[in-house]
């Protein structure tokens, strides 16, 4: 792919919106069906960000096998070799950081300071992978017979399927393309219909930066249309999906009907726990990063937080303050704090979950309508919403809401917010405030997430650390880190045998 092919819009609304193709086997091709969709600015939806192809089985079938023949000499190259591509495909992301921020802002509404994160994840995520083209250890070990040598090594799976969400839409590609790549595997990714053009942007890099014809394809469209057919495909080998618990759910059964290997990063409805001794400005200025941070729709998002008695009041006063405070817009201008909801159909989600939590008895200190006047009149956009008393068997501390909306719970003590932490069906990431290094040890111990932070919000995670959830947030694969290296490769076991005589292993054993 020549890098012009589809040079960024780097932000600014044209008149007429660019028309993007699925991309198979080093080809820029039309969807079969013959259908496009647009991918439209939620900050504004006269600005059409670009007109993206609404694909079928067919197209699915072609990238599937367009993958499979890259696949044949992908694997071949060594993976050192594999990894100085993926290097010179991070530098040129760090080259066009900037202009692939700024796209991924318009496309899908987050302000440019977390775009820009987002982008750097991506970054972060290459350098990290690629330095595992020198390492991806296997391990050797004895045998039990004389004269025999025993060793393990890692060996890519195939074909594997990804399918992304829309909220990370370039860092969530990245943790899956990077080390499926460096193993030798080939790709075919689905991204969510409301952030196509981030995919492309990165995959342009992977392509610029020399990766092979076929080794990675892009096929754009809807969940039913793309998604299932592409779980479904006997040629894939494996589908790692972050998506909601419900759709994890579907793609889990259908890969268990034909044994693939599936990886499942789902919802989460994460606790923050402030204690009474709280570094409490600390506590509240993470508390508002953790909930309002990406407008709430973050799976690591601060969605309850869970505050002891003692301090109750005076955290809900401040935070409802410093909520008010915030500045809703447009997220390309720098000054602003929190976007808008992706599309609409989430902000009315959103605006749902927060007439239930009303009517479930929860007191709403602040926020609760939708923003639709002057510079918000063309965006999905709602005011940060913070509901204090509520119980913890409400629905608004139970569902994942996945907006700027988030519930506030006393507690007695730690016993009790860690009970209440853990009433839930999620167990992505927590987080604890106190000065107390032995309560901030037994909740490490006791929290049942897969992620814990002890005076830091719940979001914020680093890419060589594993990533994941316990419970309905997962099915136990972690992404970042080198544990992302035992979802993409399988084990294969070598047993060498120089002694020149058949050796039986269990039944050979000295008198
Ligand atoms: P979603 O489940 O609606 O969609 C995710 C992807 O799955 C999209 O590409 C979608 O088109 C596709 N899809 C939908 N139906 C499908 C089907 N039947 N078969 C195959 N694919 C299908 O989620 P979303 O709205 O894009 O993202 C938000 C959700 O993602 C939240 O629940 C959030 O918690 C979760 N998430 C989890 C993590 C994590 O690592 N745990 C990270 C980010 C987001």
């Amino acid at each position: 792919m020549a890098s012009t092919e589809h040079a960024t819009t780097t932000g600014k609304a044209s008149t007429k919106p660019k028309v993007y193709r699925n991309f198979i086997d080093g080809e820029w091709v039309e969807a079969s069906t013959g259908e496009t969709f647009e991918n439209v600015n939620p900050a504004d939806t006269r600005d059409i960000v670009g007109i993206f192809q609404k694909s079928g089985k067919k197209d699915v079938d072609a990238a599937v096998e367009a993958a499979k023949r890259a696949y044949a000499k992908w694997r071949l190259v060594p993976a050192p070799r594999r990894a100085e591509i993926i290097y010179k495909a991070t530098a040129i992301l760090e080259q066009r950081k900037e202009a692939y921020s700024q796209d991924m802002t318009r496309e899908m509404g987050k302000v440019i300071k977390e775009t820009r994160g987002d982008t750097q994840e991506a970054i972060d995520t290459g350098y990290y992978m690629a330095g595992e083209g020198r390492r991806m250890f296997g391990h050797t070990t004895p045998s039990e017979l004389p004269n025999k040598f025993a060793m393990c090594v890692r060996q890519p799976l195939g074909v594997c399927g990804m399918i992304t969400p829309w909220n990370f839409p370039m860092a969530i590609p990245s943790w899956k393309l990077f080390p499926a790549l460096i193993a030798g595997n080939t790709a075919v990714i689905k991204p969510a219909q409301d952030t196509p053009l981030s995919v492309f942007n990165f995959v342009s890099a992977l392509t610029d930066a020399g990766v092979p014809k076929g080794v990675v394809n892009i096929v754009t469209g809807f969940g039913s249309m793309v998604g299932t057919p592409l779980t479904e495909h006997p040629d894939v080998r494996a589908i790692s999906l972050t998506g909601s618990s419900e759709v994890g759910r579907i793609v889990g059964a259908a890969c268990a009907q034909s044994f693939k290997r599936c990886s499942l990063e789902l919802g989460g409805k994460n606790p923050m726990i402030v204690l009474d001794d709280a570094n409490l400005e600390l506590a509240l200025e993470g508390a508002l990063w953790g909930a309002f941070g990406t407008t709430g729709q973050r799976c690591t998002a601060t969605s309850r937080i869970i505050i002891q008695k003692g301090v109750y009041r005076k955290f809900l006063d401040e935070l409802v303050a410093r909520a008010k405070k915030l500045k809703i817009g447009n997220g390309l201008d720098e000054s602003v704090d929190m976007g808008p909801a992706v599309n609409k159909k989430q902000m009315e989600t959103d605006l749902e979950y927060i007439a239930i939590g009303q009517k479930e008895g929860a007191k709403m200190l602040c926020g609760g309508h939708r923003l639709d006047k002057g510079e918000h009149a063309h965006g999905w956009f709602l005011e940060p919403t913070v509901f204090a008393d509520v119980d913890a068997k409400m629905r608004i501390a139970q569902e994942e809401i996945f907006g700027p909306v988030v519930s506030c719970i006393p507690c007695n003590d730690l016993d009790h917010a860690v009970e209440i932490a853990n009433g839930v069906a999620y167990g992505l990431s927590s987080a604890l405030y106190t000065k107390d290094v032995n309560r901030a040890f037994k909740a490490i111990r006791d929290l049942e997430a897969g992620i814990t932070y002890i005076n830091a919000p719940t979001i914020g995670a680093e890419v060589h650390l594993p990533f994941g959830g316990v419970k309905q947030t997962g099915n136990g694969h972690r992404e970042g880190g080198i544990g992302a290296f035992d979802f993409y490769t399988e084990w294969k076991a070598i047993y060498v045998d120089y002694s020149d005589r058949l050796q039986k292993a269990q039944i050979d054993r000295p008198e």
